[in-house]
């Protein structure tokens, strides 16, 4: 078996616990966080050093092997997972863990792309400087993946997505060639911005192995507030009143809608409700600082009466500001635990959407009588989490998503907007970037692909069909 050969070959390389090969050890990372895919791989390698990756790509090459990156697994659109051929090799960066170093002179951090990023987190944390991207995932997911995607989060209002958040990149090509464009530079103007390229492009060029990522003062006070609000549209008034004030101390703020409250009370029993009754839509909004805490929770609650809130809930302290933001971060779990949902994760101009909100939800409800928009997340980025339910809440729910996703897909298409703001296109969406995306767009990205990936080798089924 030429596999034979290969694996053979791949134990030249790597100890013998940095390969499985196993398939109930295989099985864990061959099924995507969503359960919607699950693949097959020849074998799993998990090397410990960007000279191991090279080593290991070399070979992959040489034996004509489809390789598929993965961080920590948490993909929301199937971007990690092998497909059912079993002929790929799963590269793991889990061994590649490291954060390398805090350089406080500046405001920089270097971290190997396996880095979790809650750790990557704390460790800038210790050095009194912020690293600001953060997600529900933030303890399971790694940077290469977040790299990847080009992940967002709850602070891109003030901080921006990874892809501002970077300032440079190690990759290992297809070939095993090194690319190191590991520079902490501020300003690099020296032809077509490669790193650019990688970030994005979901492990379909290379593999990211170690980056250099920009940091910022740690903000002293912190204030957080959940605000009832008449509709998105009013939300999105206060948002700008509350920058005219305070600017970009400004750093998140999340439009949710009633039914997540619904499903988080219905499935987070133990957590504290802010509102009753429940409203039809309210606003998380954070502030951060310099200072303390004190003053700026005054100029928040100062600031929310200026603008005509009649009904909020201000956290006092640091636990408190956890258990509002702790309703917002469990919305997806109370989702998941609710059953199947068609999910779509989308973007307008931010002064389009409270216009898509009312537009898409009755063109959806007009075909399908029994259906419930749950929508929540980043207003302040223009960017929603617009998910539908059934009635029946079983997987025999994905049967219409074909039909959901041109409605809500449509209407995003009319406002300008884009059918995935902040997780990707995996295999999930491969059809619908074809679609929405196709012509001169799709045809340069395919060029692009070309150059880096020759074989086709990397990730197979991700972003192109
Ligand atoms: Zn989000």
């Amino acid at each position: 078996m030429p596999s034979d050969v290969f694996l053979a070959a791949l134990r030249t390389l790597l100890a013998p616990a940095d390969i499985l090969t196993d398939p109930d050890d295989l099985a864990p990372y061959c099924l995507d966080q969503r359960r919607r895919y699950r693949g097959q791989a020849l074998a799993l390698a998990r090397p410990r050093s960007t000279e191991e990756v090279a080593a290991v790509m070399r070979l992959c090459d040489a034996h004509g092997i489809p390789v598929v990156p993965q961080g920590g697994n948490t993909s929301n659109c199937g971007a990690a997972t092998p497909d059912e051929s079993g002929r790929s090799l799963i590269l793991s960066l889990e061994r590649m863990n490291r954060v390398l170093g805090v350089d406080t002179a500046n405001n920089t951090v270097t971290v190997e792309a396996g880095a979790i990023l809650a750790d990557v987190q704390k460790a800038c944390r210790a050095a009194n400087r912020l690293f600001p991207a953060d997600w529900g995932a933030a303890g399971s997911c790694r940077i290469g993946g977040a790299l990847a995607v080009n992940a967002g989060g709850l602070n891109v209002l003030r901080y921006g997505n990874m892809r501002e958040l970077t300032l440079g990149l190690e990759v290992v090509l297809p070939s095993g060639e090194i690319w190191n464009g590991l520079r902490a530079l501020r300003k690099d103007n020296t032809g077509y911005d490669l790193k650019q390229l990688f970030i994005g492009s979901e492990g379909t060029l290379g593999i990211i192995t170690r980056a250099v990522l920009r940091l910022f003062p740690l903000p002293t006070a912190r204030a957080a507030a959940m605000a009832v609000v008449p509709g998105p549209a009013a939300a999105l008034t206060l948002l700008r009143g509350l920058q005219t004030e305070v600017g970009d101390r400004v750093t998140s703020f999340e439009l949710i809608g009633r039914p997540c409250f619904d499903l988080v009370a219905k499935h987070f029993l133990a957590l504290a409700q802010p509102f009753s009754p429940t409203p039809e839509w309210a606003v998380l909004i954070e502030l951060a600082d310099y200072g303390e805490n004190g003053p700026l929770s005054d100029r928040l609650l100062e600031l929310l009466a200026e603008a005509g809130v009649e009904d909020a809930v201000l956290a006092r302290n640091e636990s408190e500001i956890d258990m509002l933001w702790c309703l917002r971060e469990e919305i997806p779990e109370a989702q998941r635990r609710e059953g199947v949902s068609i999910k779509h994760d989308i973007s307008v101009p931010v002064s389009s959407l409270p216009q898509f909100l009312e537009v898409c939800g009755p063109r959806i409800s007009a075909v399908f009588a029994d259906a419930q928009v749950v929508a929540f997340g980043h207003l302040g980025d223009g960017n929603l989490h617009y998910n539908v339910f059934r009635s029946d809440k079983s997987a025999q729910a994905y049967s219409d998503e074909a039909a959901i996703n041109a409605i809500v897909y449509d209407c995003v298409a009319e406002f300008g907007g884009s059918f995935s703001a902040e997780h990707g296109i995996g295999q999930l969406k491969t059809a619908i970037l074809a679609h929405y995306r196709g012509g001169a767009e799709l045809t340069l990205m395919r060029g692009i692909k070309q150059v880096f990936d020759p074989k086709g080798r990397m990730n197979p089924g991700k972003l192109f069909a």
